[in-house]
């Protein structure tokens, strides 16, 4: 099989797509569907992603008039954005959650959630002016290889899928992203995860402008509620496949209270979430589209550690700082 596409169980092919980011691949999946495929999660539209299609659409001897519909884990670009293509070109549907759907809307289909909004949600939290400029053009990078779906079906939790010979059910994780669904086949213990769950790196928990109030705590609360699910293979949306995935769960458990920890101790004196991101992150040689990440999962860890009493946020002439609880 070609670079980039594999099979990772029966009737399932994993596309490696490629991203022009740090990040460098997305996974998305294949699934024979009957007498047709369904697909999960689409990449950039951006032409290396549509050579990826096309050649496993040849590989696999698909054509066209074959694809049943796309199933979206969430609206992030790199899982969402040739959804819009996809239903145009195909005229088939797209499925996604009414909280993802509401995000795009927003983010990339209305001007509500604008690059300026942006930039000031993030002013208030101390980010310097020279990077607040390059994110705006990173942004408008972005939005360039999405392109968004006019009509969308609404895909709630806990419905039943039927793809192929297997059934699923939706669940909501959240913490990544605000309405994120897996779909989780009991009978074969498989589990299509996203973002949700990632194997070499930790999912990014952030909170940006429209995002709920305390990701990091719908994150953990959603580890526990996947660990309640008999998962031996996680179909992850970057990096390889996760064959552990309890291990994986309480290694991403401990891996925030760790940061939970180190963040706390690091704030000795009324700090901005730019500043305190320091601590955590090695900012300097980070990208500007890291850095972007960097602010927003610092700002979730000071939240939860806000909410959690174990330090004051104070907002001051359009500034929000935090410092330790009195
Ligand atoms: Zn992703």
């Amino acid at each position: 099989m070609p670079d980039g596409l594999s099979q990772v169980a029966t009737d399932i092919y994993q596309v490696r797509l490629p991203l022009p980011f740090e990040l460098r691949i997305v996974n998305c999946y294949i699934l024979k569907d009957g007498t047709g495929w369904t697909i999960i999660d689409t990449g950039l539209n951006y032409p290396p992603s549509h050579a990826m299609w096309n050649m496993t659409f040849a590989e696999l001897g698909i054509q066209p008039e074959g694809l049943n519909r796309i199933i979206l884990t969430h609206a992030h670009p790199d899982h969402y954005g040739m959804a819009g293509w996809f239903a145009e070109t195909y005229d088939i549907p797209i499925l996604l959650s009414s909280l993802e759907q509401y995000f795009a809307q927003h983010a990339w289909i209305d001007s509500t959630y604008t690059d300026d909004a942006f930039i000031t949600f993030f002013g208030r939290h101390g980010l310097p002016d020279d990077l607040a400029v390059q994110i705006q053009k990173d942004m408008a990078g972005l939005r360039a290889m999405i392109k968004t779906a006019e009509k969308v079906t609404l895909l709630e939790p806990d419905a039943h899928i039927r793809i192929g010979q297997r059934d699923f059910q939706t669940h909501v994780s959240r913490g990544h992203s605000d309405g994120h669904l897996v779909f989780h086949c009991a009978e074969e213990r498989l589990l299509l995860c996203g973002d949700a769950v990632l194997s070499k790196i930790t999912p990014n928990i952030g909170i940006w402008p429209l995002s709920r109030e305390n990701p990091l705590e719908d994150f953990l609360q959603s580890l526990e509620y996947l660990a309640m699910l008999p998962v031996d293979l996680a179909l992850t949306g970057h990096g390889p496949v996760i064959t552990a995935f309890a291990d994986r769960l309480n290694e991403l458990h401990v891996h925030h209270e760790e940061r939970l920890h180190l963040l706390e101790t690091a704030i000795t004196k009324e700090t901005h979430a730019f500043e305190a991101a320091h601590s955590l992150f090695d900012i300097e040689r980070l990208s500007s589209h890291q850095k972007r990440f960097a602010l927003a999962e610092t700002l979730a860890h000071l939240e939860y550690l806000a909410r959690l009493g174990r330090l004051e946020r104070i907002e001051q002439h359009e500034h929000i700082r935090y410092r330790r609880a009195a």
